[in-house]
């Protein structure tokens, strides 16, 4: 191996892309590549073990597409996510040097997944730029809002520095851009995240957002800081899921939270599907169907057209629509096909 992919390898190992990427891409070989171009910082998230670094590894926009191409050629990378961190708080020269790696990329005639992280306070012609080379642009939010964000942050400013950019991203690439949250790093609640994923969804219509649980890095301020358990941000996900491909209304959420605002272990999809009445598959539309756990948009658009000729009471024919009938029989009205026992369905 060479020294080049050697230092790649000590750079993907940091755990800066645990706290603020981790879900993006799951551990295999040909998953995106997550790796920082500046391994130091000068500025203070107080969850990122970036910001402690005296010295991190570093690499030149050179370095780093050619050590890439490498590993992506031998398999070994499925894509790149590429970020950097900020010494001397110069954002414009760490923008530059991102886009700079991405034209080397490109011109090299690399045309697969690129992500670029847009830094804090980056100008609009930077990132109309960068966004010429990159499949996805993103900004992180980490916070629900600014009074959250300044707990854990004293340099970014939420509503210039993250939100603003937030904004350009929707219109310099609608639909391609993403933004994430380090959930639980400064004592919110799942409500105040709910509000400010809700308005990005309304507004700014971005491809995904990540949820990334806090946990406690030594050496970081918040390294005293009570992690946050996975489940939280695992439900996240699936609340998620909810707003963006099964349509859920802000109004109709609530029974996912409890009486503190914060997510409920539970599947969202039950909780939610419990305060509704039984759906008849005969007569329910497309929403309706959504809303029972256990069906899905394929199998709620196959019900639909299945029930022009076939009886979709029938536990049988649901089953060849696709549904999952052990969690969708108590919430579905089945007549005569209702069974007592769930046990024998499956
Ligand atoms: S801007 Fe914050 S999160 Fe990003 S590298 Fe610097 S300290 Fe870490």
């Amino acid at each position: 191996m060479s020294e080049l992919l050697r230092k790649i390898e000590r750079a993907t190992s940091s755990q800066f892309f645990d706290q603020t990427g981790r879900n993006e891409g799951k551990s295999h070989q040909c998953s995106p590549m997550k790796i920082l171009l500046e391994g130091t910082c000068s500025f203070d998230c107080a969850y990122c073990e970036v910001c402690t670094r005296k010295k991190g590894i570093s690499f030149t926009p050179d370095e780093l597409a050619h050590g890439f191409l490498e590993l992506y050629h031998q398999g070994k990378a499925g894509g790149l996510l590429l970020s950097t961190g900020i010494p001397r708080g110069d954002v414009d020269l760490g923008m530059e040097r991102l886009t700079e790696t991405a034209k080397i990329l490109r011109s090299s005639g690399y045309n697969g997944y690129l992500h670029l992280k847009v830094l804090p306070g980056a100008n609009r012609t930077d990132i109309t730029e960068m966004a010429k080379y990159a499949t996805r642009l993103s900004i992180n939010l980490e916070a629900p809002n600014a009074s959250y964000l300044s707990e854990v942050a004293s340099v970014k400013n939420y509503s210039t520095d993250l939100l603003t950019r937030h904004k350009w991203l929707a219109e310099i690439m609608p639909g391609k851009h993403s933004t994430q949250f380090v959930v639980g790093a400064a004592g919110e609640s799942d409500v105040d995240i709910f509000n400010t994923v809700m308005t990005s969804y309304e507004k700014y219509h971005p491809a995904r957002v990540y949820y990334s649980a806090f946990y406690a890095i030594s050496g970081t301020p918040l390294e005293q800081h009570e992690n946050t358990p996975v489940w939280r941000a695992n439900r996240w996900y699936q609340v998620d899921a909810l707003l963006r491909l099964y349509g859920y209304e802000r109004a109709e959420t609530s029974p996912v939270f409890d009486e503190d605002g914060m997510l409920l272990n539970a599947d969202p999809k039950i909780l939610l599907a419990k305060t509704l009445p039984e759906v008849n598959p005969v007569t329910a539309e497309f929403a309706e169907l959504l809303r029972v756990p256990g069906i899905g948009p394929v199998s709620a658009g196959e019900i639909l057209k299945k029930r022009e000729e076939k009886n979709v009471k029938n536990p049988d024919v649901l089953r060849e629509c696709g549904v999952i009938m052990k969690r969708a029989m108590p919430y579905l009205s089945l007549g005569k096909y209702k069974q007592t026992t769930l046990a024998s369905w499956s």
